[in-house]
């Protein structure tokens, strides 16, 4: 690595000033334990089941020992957190054990969370609980084979110890089993690393990150000609327009859009009170916390991460012409456009989106929205509608209600809706088969609801980490109905109504 790094080690808390990243060692902890693993990532890796199953496997990414050649470090990024500058921000609990280069050839950095402090842990503790890894371990890899970008989770460890936490519920600190994921991606560099140089003025060290998330990161780009500036920062905004679409599709909620939370190369970065939709609601979001202004909900997501890129371009200003900035932010609502688009012709199973197409899917939200119908088991049943018959069998939907009452009052609207899309459907011509094919590819068969996670965190904490082995196992094929596992795509029942996610 050629970045500038903090001469010091160990994880006095201050402001670092002038490096990019500060070394720093986890601190071990009592007893590491492996809770569950993802067997694709493992094997992505190199580790075997039964390098995965030693004792010394649970000591590594349980953060008691290193494996030759890791050099950890903690990053030092900044961001934008709700609409406000916060300064320097972390990586207050993430530390990177290193990168290696599989025998396919590609790059993966591994990073420990919860790890223990480091100098930019601020007032907390760099530690993360169970419940929370878990939600972190489990939607890694959900939204992977959802066909999301995302950065992944190789493990999952208890680490033996008590973290204690305020609860939201009650505000009162409760101990709690702690834990450790270890997350794995090419890069976990977000908008908040150019950030902070820039905030400070630093452009030396600003302009050394450019270059070198350029040379590592998008090493596509180098020897293409051109202002390379230009087409790095177009990439960046076509990658985050492309998975905003993405997170659209599948119903995912973020929580907390903050610019230290969105990851350069596009990924779904630092999963914390995410959450999934069940009735569709634009407005809905999983984060307490945010409740009043509601400004990360479903609905605003694709603006939000507009407002995010002109933030990281303010940065990048000292460094890159405004209008090569602006063509790229022109770059990105471009590619959404086209992304929702996509996404729309899919779902919808037809070859391709015109404009009626999206008045008509905009109309079926709306539909959705005030009829309180669960997203994805109304899209998975739109598939079983034959659209060959005039007459709408509106039967196929029946699972997708949740308010009885609601559904009555709608039924009129939906036939009508229906009619037109059987219509629109026949003058597209797909062949049946295919039509439903591509429908479901595209429509989730089973997300990582929030109840369903929770259930699995209930038996976790209770000693018993089958659940979290049982619903990654699930979430490893959600486009295929799995026989025998039809509970997992059940809607949310009425007990987990009000519960939302949590982020520590
Ligand atoms: P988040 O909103 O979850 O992205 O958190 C913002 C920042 O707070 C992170 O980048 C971390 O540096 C820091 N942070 C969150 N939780 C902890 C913790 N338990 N210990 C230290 N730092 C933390
Ligand atoms: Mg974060
Ligand atoms: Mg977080």
């Amino acid at each position: 690595r050629d970045l500038p790094g903090d001469p010091e080690t160990g994880p006095d808390v201050r402001q670092v000033h002038g490096a990019l990243y500060s070394r720093v060692e986890p601190t071990p902890v009592a007893a590491p334990v492996l809770l569950a693993h993802s067997a694709e990532m493992a094997a992505t890796l190199g580790f075997s089941e039964a390098d995965v199953a030693s004792a010394e496997f649970a000591a590594v990414f349980g953060g008691n020992a290193l494996l030759d050649g890791m050099q950890p470090y903690a990053a030092n990024y900044g961001g934008h957190q709700f609409g406000h500058w916060a300064g320097q921000l972390g990586d207050g609990r993430a530390i990177s054990l290193g990168e290696t280069i599989n025998a396919a050839g590609e790059r993966w950095e591994l990073q420990l969370k919860g790890a223990g402090p480091t100098p930019y842990s601020r007032s907390a503790d760099g530690r993360a609980v169970l419940r929370s890894s878990i939600r972190e371990f489990l939607c890694s890899e959900a939204m992977h084979h959802l066909g999301v970008p995302t950065t992944r989770a190789l493990s999952l460890v208890g680490t033996g110890d008590a973290v204690v936490r305020d609860m939201f519920y009650d505000g009162h600190p409760q101990a709690e089993p702690g834990a450790i994921v270890c997350r794995v991606a090419p890069s976990f560099i977000r908008f908040g690393n150019f950030e902070l140089p820039a905030s400070r003025g630093d452009n030396e060290v600003l302009q050394k990150l450019l270059d070198f998330c350029i040379r590592r990161d998008f090493p596509e780009l180098s020897g293409a000609g051109g202002d390379l500036y230009a087409q790095w920062f177009a990439q960046v905004c076509e990658r985050t327009a492309v998975l905003m679409a993405h997170w659209m599709r599948v119903g995912f909620v973020h929580g907390v859009m903050n610019t230290d939370n969105l990851s350069i190369l596009g990924l779904t970065i630092d999963y914390g009170p995410y959450g999934w939709i069940d009735n569709y609601d634009p407005d809905w979001t999983p984060n307490t916390t945010d409740a009043g202004r509601r400004r990360y909900r479903y609905g605003q997501q694709p603006q939000v991460a507009y407002w995010n890129l002109s933030r990281l371009a303010g940065a990048l200003s000292v460094l890159i012409p405004v209008e090569v900035l602006q063509d790229g932010l022109r770059r990105y609502v471009d590619t959404y456009n086209a992304a929702e688009g996509d996404s729309i012709a899919r779902k919808l199973g037809l070859r391709e989106c015109g404009e009626s197409d999206v008045v008509l899917m905009q109309e079926l939200r709306d539909w959705l929205q005030r009829h309180e119908a669960d997203m994805t088991i109304f899209f998975r049943a739109l598939a079983k509608v034959d659209v060959a018959s005039d007459i709408a069998d509106t039967q196929v939907f029946a699972d997708a209600w949740y308010d009885a009452e609601k559904r009555d009052e709608g039924e009129a609207a939906l036939r009508a809706w229906l009619a037109r899309y059987a219509e629109r459907a026949r003058a597209d011509a797909m062949p049946a088969s295919e039509r439903v094919a591509r429908m479901n590819a595209a429509n989730p068969r089973y997300v990582l609801r929030n109840y369903l996670a929770q259930q699995a965190i209930d038996r976790a904490e209770q000693g018993d980490p089958d659940g979290v082995r049982e619903l990654l196992e699930v979430m490893r094929r959600p486009f295929e109905d799995q026989p025998g596992r039809e509970a997992f795509a059940a809607k949310r029942p009425d007990w987990a109504r009000v519960k939302a996610g949590c982020s520590m």
